[in-house]
């Protein structure tokens, strides 16, 4: 049985309930699946194993998310692993503990030196037995969260409404996650609750690499074109990861080093420049609320969404 299947969340927060009902906030681009990855693998490097010794929070908002017992049982547990589900950043300690991070649209983990002063960014220090160095949580914007878990509560928690992840779901369940919607695909790839931890970037980057328009009701995708979505999803994201993520404005991985997927992009954030297969320039809409970057002679609007387009004039 899965070690987490038995924790139990315990503040249940409600911009974390509106972004898993509403998916993210306009804008809120990242960090995505690839740079939380990326983040785990850093940190699982330099912080496995390192005991727990103080945490310290600097910040109403996560304050009130996380009461101060909660924090103090965190207090002596040795990092026994780190993972990622989703969006979301997992520590888990010895003492049966689990901190979940989600760093929305501007948090960091960063490990800085333990005697760094703190500045105003910084929304939590986690500092550890005989090690000179803290992990630092870092948010500008505050739209971060942080839960803390513990085994020994029963009880389902948030983690277990995400679907399954974008880099581990097969082309059967991945299929029948289109089949079941008649949402626009853009739109479906965005719910947390369907398939867990792409976001604009990606979602944007597969499609045009799949030759698919975002508009596509999901449950119009042919079997060859599920088939090509599910693997440029799984090549993009590798991809991503091999890169450290896409640094487009704030992300930087836990030793504070930007990404280079941004390099590979082929649409996102392209608009008017040239397609690198076609040459067409790309366009940018709306969908679904969310600003999204196509090429429309590689990304042809499918005949059901042109008929349905028809019959509204
Ligand atoms: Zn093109």
């Amino acid at each position: 049985m899965d070690a987490r299947a038995g924790f139990k969340l315990l503040n249940f927060d409600v911009g974390m309930a509106a972004w898993l009902f509403l998916g993210p906030r306009p804008g809120g681009e990242m960090p995505e699946l690839p740079e939380v990855e990326t983040m785990v693998l850093g940190l699982r490097e330099s912080i496995l194993g390192q005991r727990v010794r103080r945490v310290r929070v600097f910040c109403d908002r996560l304050m009130g998310q996380v009461p101060s017992a909660s924090l103090r049982k965190v207090e002596g547990g040795r990092v026994i692993g780190l993972s990622r589900k989703g969006k979301f950043l997992l520590f888990h300690l010895s003492n049966g503990s689990m901190l979940v991070f989600h760093l929305r649209m501007t948090g960091k983990l960063l490990l800085v030196p333990s005697a760094r002063p703190l500045t105003k960014r910084d929304r939590l220090r986690l500092d550890f037995s005989d090690w000179d160095w803290a992990l630092n949580f870092e948010d500008t914007r505050r739209f971060g969260s942080l839960d803390i878990l513990h085994a020994w509560e029963p009880g389902d928690g948030l983690l277990r409404e995400l679907g399954p992840d974008a880099l581990l779901v097969d082309l059967v369940d991945f299929r029948e996650l289109l089949a079941g919607s008649r949402r626009p695909l853009k739109a479906l790839l965005l719910d947390q609750r369907v398939i867990a931890g792409l976001g604009n970037i990606y979602v944007d980057e597969s499609l045009h690499r799949a030759g698919i328009h975002p508009r596509t009701p999901a449950d119009a995708v042919t079997p060859a074109e599920a088939r090509r979505l599910h693997s440029a999803m799984r090549q993009v994201l590798r991809k991503a990861i091999v890169c450290r993520g896409s640094s487009i404005s704030d992300y930087r991985d836990s030793h504070g080093r930007p990404g280079t997927y941004q390099k590979h992009h082929r649409v996102y954030q392209r608009r008017g420049e040239p397609c690198r297969t076609c040459g067409a320039p790309i366009e940018h809409i709306r969908v679904g609320g969310r600003g999204t970057h196509l090429c429309p002679a590689c990304q042809k609007v499918p005949a059901a969404v042109r008929a349905s387009a028809r019959a509204k004039r």
